[in-house]
């Protein structure tokens, strides 16, 4: 997807990508919302999460978030995962991505 922000980033062999391997690519976020924000994303163009209807896929974007929050240190004070789906969750990147959240107290409910 030539449009998509996201496919450019971690296609891109000169990007920011910070992890990338055959399936699954991790973006640190440009507007870290905490200490520890970074976002885990299938390297294959999803628009939603509703639409990502493979399994694998799915548990290993779960796989590498839990890995990389342990490797960055946020893994023992613990750490939000989120998926904004849609307009009314706030979603501006229509790639799907999970926002990995901490190294903070996190508040509860979300704005
Ligand atoms: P969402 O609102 O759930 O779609 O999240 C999109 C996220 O992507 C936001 O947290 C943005 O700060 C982040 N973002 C947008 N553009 C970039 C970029 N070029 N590199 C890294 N993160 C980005
Ligand atoms: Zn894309």
């Amino acid at each position: 997807m030539a449009d998509c922000i996201f496919c450019r980033l971690i296609n891109d062999p000169g990007s920011i990508a910070v992890y990338r391997d055959d399936d699954v690519a991790l973006l640190d976020d440009i507007n870290p919302q905490a200490p520890v924000h970074f976002l885990v994303l299938p390297r294959q163009h999803v628009e939603t999460i509703a639409e990502l209807d493979d399994h694998q896929l799915l548990g290993r974007i779960f796989q590498v978030a839990h890995r990389i929050a342990r490797e960055r240190g946020i893994a023992e004070g613990g750490y939000r995962l989120v998926f904004n789906q849609g307009p009314n969750a706030g979603q501006t990147v229509y790639h799907v991505h999970l926002h990995v959240l901490g190294g903070r107290q996190l508040t509860w409910p979300p704005g």
